[in-house]
């Protein structure tokens, strides 16, 4: 027995590191917190983007301690130095994501107190901060009180739980998988493509339907497009809506799909992972009008309310149809089974899962919501004023957006416009002061700018322009010009 106790006491001795004292905490977050200081400070003076080299030396696994100093100096360097900087208001490229410091400072109390954010009987208070959370979503997307959601790791996962639960609702399986029909944007996130092949959809009709001159679901042709298919004798089950593409920002006309969706009795998602928070602004609200009538809707806080990486969001109102895939019962979870509130296990393929609807939670209760509407319509005002701003230089734009991405390029003639554009483009990214990304409309090639870090400012805008200018005259001299 002595020896027993001798040798727990001796491992007990060597564990304890991993409960720093008092005194080590203090250090450490100062540490921490000093770092945080610097990164924040100098975002505005160092580029949003470096095209730089890792040196994976420096991040290799060392079988010996190291100090928390050299940790963080590596983090800087070959992390957060490198690569695109989300944090950084100059993101203006894919679609930007935020950070804002109070969200992290709820990832730090959620991951020391270690809540367990999966069931309702392991922490009640957790989980009713996330079905909070949902309800209010709910009540701003018009979803009745009934309906379910979940606070997913981001739209992804999101839109693959909706996916799932309009396959078990039309019990889309075996031989009626290849007739039946979904229909949807050639614009839609390549997400849902993703969930439609791990779903055991792979073998499912996929209608990519024509869009209007701004890359909208034109509701006629959807209308066609079922009525063929019914007549073919083929499944129509699903159409798949954005509220805000990722390509150029497109809303779809929510409310006239709606109205097809209802007639024809198929599923109608809605994607809104980008644009979804966008109903906040009294000015968006009009083109929102008919994502009430979703049976399924996605939302990315980590896009649209500058939450940092890591939370999506799901609203689905047929609560059989998630459970179906999702509801599972074993017998080690008997002292688990409570019904009082929705489990967040039951709603998603995840059982233990971090507490991360704290990190929307805190930050609306103690900014209040006035600061994240602000900063939505901030985002609105500033696409427009790139807008005029690129017109001025003689470039070209894509049509008036509904939200805050567009796109332009340079109109030439002589050379190639496709490849003075993509020169242009690298030019901008060898610069990297302001980061900007590209896509091609309808085969041509055109600098795309997505306005959505809570750090893009006035000033970001400005010196965009000035980066671009120089940019211009750089790739006018490339060819000669
Ligand atoms: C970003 C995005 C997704 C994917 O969401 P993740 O959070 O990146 O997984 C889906 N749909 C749209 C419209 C998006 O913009």
């Amino acid at each position: 027995m002595k020896k027993l106790i001798d040798k727990i006491l001796a491992l007990e001795n060597i564990s304890k590191e991993l409960e720093p004292t008092k005194k080590e905490r203090n250090l450490l977050n100062q540490e921490v917190q000093s770092y945080a200081n610097t990164f924040i400070e100098t975002l505005k003076t160092k580029p949003a983007f470096s095209e730089g080299q890792v040196d994976s030396a420096k991040l290799k696994m060392s079988a010996n301690k190291q100090s928390l100093t050299t940790l963080l100096t590596s983090y800087a360097s070959e992390v957060a130095d490198q690569g695109i900087k989300p944090a950084s208001g100059g993101h203006l490229g894919y679609i930007p994501g935020g950070g804002i410091y109070t969200a992290a400072l709820a990832d730090f109390l959620a991951a020391f107190t270690n809540e367990y954010a999966g069931m309702y009987f392991g922490s009640p208070g957790a989980v009713t901060i996330e079905n909070e959370l949902l309800d209010w979503m709910k009540s701003v997307f018009g979803f009745p009180k009934e309906a379910i959601g979940n606070l997913t790791s981001g739209g992804s996962i999101a839109n693959l739980i909706a996916l799932t639960a309009a396959r078990d609702k039309h019990q889309v399986k075996n031989e009626r998988i290849p007739k039946s029909v979904i229909y949807m944007s050639p614009q839609v996130h390549h997400c849902i493509h993703k969930a439609i092949r791990i779903i055991g959809m792979e073998d499912i009709q996929v209608r990519l339907l024509k869009l209007d001159t701004s890359s909208k679901i034109d509701s006629k042709t959807l209308s066609e497009a079922i009525e063929q298919d019914l007549q073919d004798g083929l499944h129509p089950f699903m159409i798949i809506a954005s509220a805000g593409t990722t390509d150029t920002g497109a809303i779809d006309p929510l409310e006239e799909i709606g109205n097809i969706a209802k007639q024809h009795n198929l599923w109608y998602h809605i994607d809104g992972a980008y644009g979804g928070f966008f109903i906040l602004c009294d000015e968006k609200k009009e083109l929102f009008k008919g994502i009430e009538m979703a049976d399924s809707l996605v939302i990315d806080p980590h896009k649209s309310l500058f939450i940092p990486y890591g939370l999506g969001a799901v609203l689905i109102k047929d609560k059989e149809a998630v459970f179906h895939s999702h509801h599972y019962t074993a017998n080690y979870m008997q002292d688990a089974i409570m019904d009082m509130q929705i489990n967040p296990a039951d709603v998603s393929p995840e059982l233990t899962k971090h507490f991360r609807g704290l990190r929307l939670w805190l930050p609306l209760q103690l900014h209040g919501l006035e600061p994240f509407v602000a900063c939505l319509d901030e985002k609105l005002l500033l696409t427009t004023y790139f807008r005029n701003q690129l017109e001025i230089i003689g470039f070209k734009l894509g049509p008036e957006p509904d939200l805050s991405v567009s796109y332009f390029w340079y109109p030439v003639e002589g050379v190639d416009e496709n490849t003075f554009n993509e020169k242009l483009m690298e030019f901008m990214h060898q610069d990297g002061s302001v980061f900007l990304s590209s896509t091609r409309i309808e085969d041509k090639f055109v600098i795309r700018m997505a306005i959505l870090s809570f750090r893009t400012k006035i000033t970001t805008i400005d010196n965009a322009i000035v980066m671009i200018k120089k940019c211009l005259t750089l790739t006018i001299a490339h060819f000669g010009m």
